[in-house]
C-alpha cells in the first residue's frame, strides 16, 4: 500500500460577543430561547432600512488579527453576498470578499489565509412535522470568518488548532465559542496525495461538526476513506459532507459543480472603513488592550512558576481557575522557596480542591475559599504544623464550610505534632502491639518500618509528624 499524506485546510465561523447585532441595535442574546424576539426591521431585511457597522465587532476581529500576528488592513469594506436561501432575510449576505480586515498571521503553528466579518444567518429547523420553522434572533449576529492555509496534517492537529482559537477568542473576550452551542463552527477541507507528489489531492468539505472529538473523528473519517477509494484505483470528487455525529460517518450533502457564483460587490449600503485612520484602532491602544494570551499564560506559567506542563494547560483552559491558583499564588510570594510552595498548592488546587468543587460546584460558585486563608493553610503544611493528611481534612471543611485554616486544625485536633515527649508513647505503644512485625525488622525485613510507621501515624489520628516519627522508631527499634 502507498503511503499517503493528508492535507487539511480549516475555515472556521465564531459568534462575536458584541451587545447588539452587527448591523442594527437588535440584542445579540445568545442565550435567548424565545424565537424571534431579537430582531427589527433591519435584519429582517425589510425595504427602505439601513445598516450600521458594529464597531465593537470590528475591534474583535482587529485584536484577533493583531494576536495572531496578521497584518490589519488599512483599508476595508463589506461586501453583498448574493443567494437565496429562507434563513437569509435580505437576500444576500454582508460579508468580506476582496478586503478582508485581517490577512496573514498564524495560531498553533498554522498559517493563516484571512479572518473577516460577516453577519450569521438564522437558525432553521426541519424536523418539526411538515414545517420548517426559522428563528431570525441569530440572523444578523456579528461573524468573524478565519480561513487557515491548506498545512495541517492530521485530524489532531486540526482540533489542537481550533481549540486554541477557542481560547484566544475567550481570552480577549471576544467570543464564548462554545462549539455545543454552535457559537463556533467548524468546516473541515481535507484532501490527501501520495507521498512526494507535488500537487494535493481533490478535496472534500466536512460541515455540521459541533465538538473538538467531532473534528478529529470527521478527519480521520475522511482520511481513511479517501485512503481507502484512491487504493481501490477510484476517483474522489470534490463535495460538501456533512458528518453523522450518532453513526459517526459523513455523508454527501451537494456536489460542488462550479464555484458558486455569488455576484459579490461592495456593499453600497455601508462606509468603506479606512482602519489606519480611526483613533481608537491604532497598533498601541489595539496593543495596549490586548492583556495576557493563551500562549504568554502558558509560558509564564511553566518558565517563571515551574509548573509541570499538564498542570499549566489546566490552568491555561480554564481561565477562572487558573485566576484563582493565580490569586493565592500572589499571597504565598511573601513566603520562603517559591517554586516548592508552588508546586505544594498546585498539587493541593489540581487534585484535592478539584474533586471537591466536582463533587459539589454550586457551593464553590456560591463561596470560593477566600486566597488568604488557602495560602495559610499550604504555610502551615511547608511550616509542618499539620500533616498533609490534616491539610486535606482541613481543606474540606474550609470548602464546606469556610474559616480559618489555624482554627479549624485546632477544633479538630490536626495540629501537627512534632514534639518527641508527645510521640514518644506512641511508638512506644506501636512496637509493644505489633511484636511479629518488630520481629521481622529485627530479622532484616526492611519493609516492616513503613507499616510500623503508618501504625504510629494511625495512633497519633494523622496529626504526628511523619518525620519526627521515623526518627523515634527507629531509634527504639535499634536499641
Ligand atoms: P474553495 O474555493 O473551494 O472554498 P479555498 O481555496 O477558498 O477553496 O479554500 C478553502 C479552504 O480549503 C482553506 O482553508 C484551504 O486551506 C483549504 N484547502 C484548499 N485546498 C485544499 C486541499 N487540496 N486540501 C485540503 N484543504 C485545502
Ligand atoms: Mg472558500
Amino acid at each position: 500500500m502507498k503511503k499517503y499524506v493528508p492535507t487539511i485546510g480549516l475555515e472556521i465561523h465564531a459568534e462575536l460577543k458584541t451587545r447588539t447585532k452587527m448591523f442594527c441595535d437588535s440584542k445579540n442574546d445568545p442565550d435567548e430561547e424565545r424565537p424571534n424576539v431579537n430582531i427589527c426591521p433591519i435584519c429582517m431585511g425589510h425595504p427602505g432600512t439601513l445598516p450600521v457597522i458594529n464597531k465593537q465587532a470590528v475591534k474583535h476581529v482587529i485584536k484577533m488579527g493583531q494576536a495572531v500576528g496578521g497584518t490589519i488592513a488599512n483599508f476595508t469594506e463589506f461586501d453583498r453576498k448574493n443567494y437565496f436561501y429562507p434563513d437569509i432575510p435580505k437576500g444576500y449576505q454582508i460579508s468580506q470578499y476582496k478586503y478582508p480586515l485581517v490577512s496573514g498571521g498564524s495560531l498553533h503553528g498554522v498559517q493563516l489565509t484571512r479572518i473577516h466579518l460577516e453577519e450569521d444567518t438564522a437558525r432553521s429547523t426541519h424536523d418539526t412535522g411538515t414545517e420548517s420553522l426559522v428563528d431570525f434572533n441569530r440572523a444578523g449576529l456579528p461573524l468573524m470568518e478565519l480561513v487557515t492555509e491548506p498545512v495541517i496534517h492530521s485530524a489532531e492537529e486540526a482540533s489542537a488548532f481550533a481549540r486554541e482559537l477557542q481560547l484566544l477568542l475567550q481570552y480577549l473576550g471576544a467570543g464564548d465559542a462554545n462549539m455545543e452551542k454552535g457559537e463556533m463552527r467548524v468546516e473541515a477541507n481535507i484532501s490527501i496525495a501520495p507521498e512526494g507528489s507535488k500537487t494535493f489531492g481533490t478535496k472534500v468539505e466536512v460541515k455540521n461538526i459541533n465538538s473538538f472529538k467531532a473534528v478529529e473523528k470527521a478527519i480521520a473519517y475522511e482520511i481513511e476513506r479517501h485512503t481507502a477509494m484512491l487504493e481501490a484505483g477510484e476517483k474522489i470528487i470534490q463535495e460538501t459532507r456533512g458528518w453523522d455525529e450518532t453513526k459517526e460517518e459523513t455523508f454527501s450533502q451537494r456536489v460542488k459543480e462550479d464555484s458558486h457564483d455569488y455576484r459579490y460587490f461592495p456593499e453600497p449600503d455601508l462606509p468603506k472603513i479606512y482602519v489606519s485612520e480611526i483613533p481608537e484602532f491604532a497598533p498601541e491602544k489595539i496593543k495596549a488592550e490586548l492583556g495576557e494570551l493563551p500562549w504568554e499564560r502558558r509560558e509564564r506559567l511553566t518558565k517563571e512558576l515551574g509548573l509541570r506542563s499538564e498542570d499549566a494547560e489546566v490552568y491555561v483552559r480554564n481561565k477562572e481557575w487558573g485566576d484563582y491558583f493565580e490569586a493565592v499564588v500572589e499571597k504565598l510570594k511573601k513566603e520562603g522557596d517559591e517554586k516548592k510552595l508552588v508546586a505544594t498548592l498546585s498539587n493541593y488546587i489540581n487534585s484535592d480542591l478539584a474533586s471537591l468543587v466536582k463533587n459539589n460546584p454550586k457551593r464553590w460558585a456560591d463561596a470560593k475559599i477566600d486566597a488568604d486563608s488557602f495560602a495559610e493553610l499550604i504555610s502551615m503544611t511547608a511550616a509542618n504544623k499539620v500533616s498533609s493528611r490534616g491539610a486535606k481534612e482541613i481543606l474540606k471543611v474550609m470548602f464546606e464550610k469556610g474559616g480559618s485554616p489555624e482554627k479549624i486544625s485546632s477544633e479538630l485536633g490536626l495540629a501537627q505534632q512534632s514534639g518527641e515527649e508527645t510521640l514518644m508513647p506512641i511508638v512506644k505503644k506501636v512496637i509493644e502491639n505489633n511484636p511479629t512485625v518488630v520481629a521481622d525488622f529485627k530479622s532484616g525485613k526492611a519493609a516492616s518500618l513503613q507499616y510500623l510507621l503508618g501504625q504510629a501515624m494511625k495512633e497519633s489520628r494523622g496529626s504526628g509528624n511523619p518525620e519526627v516519627l521515623k526518627k523515634l522508631l527507629t531509634e527504639v527499634l535499634s536499641k
